[in-house]
């Protein structure tokens, strides 16, 4: 029979877990600081083991959490565009040409989406269309805090058209077969983030 305890052990139990953690002697977390080059970017090791996946793999969940970096296995799956685009007009946000998450100029008026924006406009909190997510018309986002931009090569973005991205050496186990020089992993050609370099429209 299972063990029953008091509400008030519970709770002491609790209160315990939840007393700030001040254990001196517990290991620590490293800092990473990979070689880099004269540009300030990371150079890609010739090293194609497991144990340099392991990092990599890190890594890449790093930018999954802060960039929201993602491709066909990591991050936000509804946030990877396999047709390597990330385009207004095919982001779950659209309606009727207008954005339902950002504002231009006054909160609650939805941002209006230019034809070109359409084509090659984005910003990072790009979707896919999907009839199973509702959205709702909030428009309380601003342009700057999307990071919205539209791309000068009137496609799109993706790690294949980031600046920060180059060939790896080798594809690693998964087969991604270009190198980000920001965060020191491998990825896909389809694969975005947040910090995608590619020229903008002033
Ligand atoms: S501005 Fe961002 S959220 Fe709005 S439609 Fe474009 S990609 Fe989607
Ligand atoms: S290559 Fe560019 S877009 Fe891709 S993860 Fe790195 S910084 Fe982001």
């Amino acid at each position: 029979m299972a063990q029953r305890f008091s509400v008030m052990e519970v709770v002491d139990a609790l209160a315990v877990d939840e007393a700030p953690y001040d254990n001196l002697e517990a290991s620590v977390r490293v800092i990473r600081n990979p070689p880099r080059d004269k540009d300030g970017l990371c150079l890609q090791p010739d090293d194609a083991s497991a144990e340099r996946e392991v990092i990599m793999n890190e890594n890449r969940q790093r930018f999954a959490g802060h960039f929201k970096y993602a491709d066909m296995y990591v991050g936000i799956g509804r946030t990877h565009d396999e047709q390597t685009r990330y385009n207004c007009g095919r982001c779950n946000q659209e309606a009727k040409t207008k954005c339902q998450l950002l504002y231009e100029t006054t909160k609650g008026v939805p941002f209006q989406l230019t034809p070109e924006a359409l084509q090659a406009g984005s910003c990072g909190d790009w979707e896919n269309k999907c009839a199973g997510d509702p959205e709702m018309r909030l428009a309380l986002k601003s342009l700057e805090s999307a990071g919205f931009g539209i791309a000068l090569n009137g496609i799109g973005f993706s790690c294949g058209r980031c600046p920060f991205a180059e060939a790896a050496r080798r594809p690693d186990s998964r087969g991604r077969g270009g190198y980000c020089r920001l965060g020191d992993f491998t990825t896909f050609y389809s694969a975005c983030c947040v910090l995608n370099g590619a020229p903008t429209k002033e």
